[in-house]
Order: C-alpha cells, then structure tokens, then sequence
C-alpha cells in the first residue's frame, strides 16, 4: 500500500481552477520533492492533504485509508505530520516546551503546556533529543520567539520529530534560512527521514538541496503535475524544460 494516494483531485474557488486532476503515489519511506512555480498550486495540495482545505473532486488516501471527509485532527491521528510556510510555534513558550507538548501527544497525552514541571518525564526526555539531533541543546530555556529564524525552522523540524508521523509534509522549510544554516538544515531532514522511517514530501526552491534529498520529484504547474520521476529524469524532461525550469523560474 502506498503511504499517500491522491487520486483525481481538483479545487475550484469562486469559478477560478486551482487544481484539477492532481494524481500521486508515495511510496510508503520514499523522499518526495514538489517543485513548481510560485502560485502553481503546491500549498493547496498540502492544505488539502492534511485536511485544512476540502477538495472540489477527488480523494486522499493514507496508508490505503481514505481520509477525504477526515479532520484536520483525525488526520493527524492517522499518521500526518506537516510543517508549514509560516511558523506554527508557540512563541511565548521555550524551545523545550514546544517539542514536549507534540512528544506529549504522539505518547497518548493532550496538547497541554506545562502544569508542574516534571524534568524527568518521557516526553520531556523525547523533547531533549530531539533538540540534541537538530543542534538546539544549548537553547531549550529560552522563548521560542527569540530564536534566529534558522533556529525556529530546526525547532519545527524538531516538533515534527516528536511527533513521530508517518506521512511529513514540508513546506518550504528552508525558506528565510540563512546560507550558514541550510547545509545543517537538510542535514537534519535528511536524518529525520533517515531516522524515523517516515515518508516525506517537501517543497523547496532551493533547488541544489532539494535534489540532493529526494528519491522523487512532483513537477507542478498551473494547478496539476506536469511529471514525477527520479531527479534525473525530471531536470531532462523536455516537457519539465520548457513548461518550468526554461523559464527560469
Ligand atoms: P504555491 O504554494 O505553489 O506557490 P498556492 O497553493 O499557494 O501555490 O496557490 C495556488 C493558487 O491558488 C494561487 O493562484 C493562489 O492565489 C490560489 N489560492 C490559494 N488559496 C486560495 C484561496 N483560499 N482562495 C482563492 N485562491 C486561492
Ligand atoms: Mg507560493
Ligand atoms: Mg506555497
């Protein structure tokens, strides 16, 4: 069984096409890159995959499952993790507690924030190596809104971590990262994946770094995918060349 199926999706908005006839299989561990031009559709395809935007037609499946009329919450249940452009930490709280409330949830707790401090607990535990893995282990204590922006995309990478998913959507998760912190960034997705056995898929347009991840590349473009193939054959489509890449987009 495929870990993620999207069969014959389309979205219409007010008599605008955003999508339409969106078809992919992810292998259950593969790497999946999503590539496109700014406006081609690839946010609206993680929306619609983790539950927050319902499609006009078509069905998503999780691990053979159809989850199409599930929550954002059930679907989360059922094994999806994502990040997302902007962040979706909790500012005002440490780099600690962010990573040990998702590592509270995936051990079978609530999404709670500290009541009585309890150093030793599991979750607590799980949140410290994970932030020992992504290279935070020195700044657990301090509010999450302070961090650099580099450091908040390693605490997002982190939360994910915790929260032990089996599909991972990335959303540009290099984006705004400084040239320093990219190569430690992958780094840190690719041991994810590595790691936790997870499927991902990732948009980036940092092109160099995303090549270098994938086992496979969805190519999107106005609002369907123009091609998925190995990262090799998807740079010499013609069909890829000139609709996309020959733009120099
Ligand atoms: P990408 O992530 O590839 O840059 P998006 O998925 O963000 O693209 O957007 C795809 C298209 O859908 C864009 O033209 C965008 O303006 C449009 N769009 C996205 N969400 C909505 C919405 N809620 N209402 C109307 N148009 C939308
Ligand atoms: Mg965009
Ligand atoms: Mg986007």
């Amino acid at each position: 069984t495929p870990a993620l199926q999207v069969k014959d999706l389309g979205l219409t908005i007010g008599g605008a096409t955003i999508l339409e006839g969106v078809d992919l299989e992810v292998e259950k561990g593969s790497f999946v890159g999503v590539i496109g031009p700014n406006g081609a559709g690839k946010t609206t395809l993680f929306n619609i995959v983790s539950g927050i935007t319902r499609p006009t037609s078509g069905t998503v499946l999780i691990d053979g499952r159809d989850v199409t009329d599930l929550s954002v919450h059930r679907r989360a249940r059922a094994g999806l993790g994502r990040t997302f452009q902007t962040s979706s930490l909790f500012p005002q709280l440490t780099v600690r507690e962010n990573v040990r409330m998702a590592a509270q949830v995936a051990l079978g707790g609530s999404l709670s924030p500290w009541r009585f401090p309890r150093p030793d607990d599991a979750a607590t535990r799980a949140a410290e190596e994970h932030l020992v893995e992504v290279g935070l282990a020195d700044k657990m204590e301090l509010p999450s809104g302070s961090l650099s922006h580099g450091d908040k995309r390693k605490l997002e990478i982190a939360v994910l971590r915790a929260t032990d998913a089996d599909v991972v959507l990335l959303d540009e998760p290099m984006a705004g990262v400084g040239s320093g912190d990219v190569g430690a960034l992958s780094e840190t997705i690719r041991e994810m994946h590595r790691s936790q056995g997870s499927t991902l898929l990732m948009v980036e347009h940092h092109m160099e770094v995303l090549l270098g991840l994938v086992d496979r590349v969805a190519v999107m473009y106005f609002g369907t995918i123009i091609a998925f193939d190995t990262p090799e054959a998807v740079m010499n489509n013609p069909t890829v060349q000139s609709a996309y890449l020959g733009t120099g987009a």
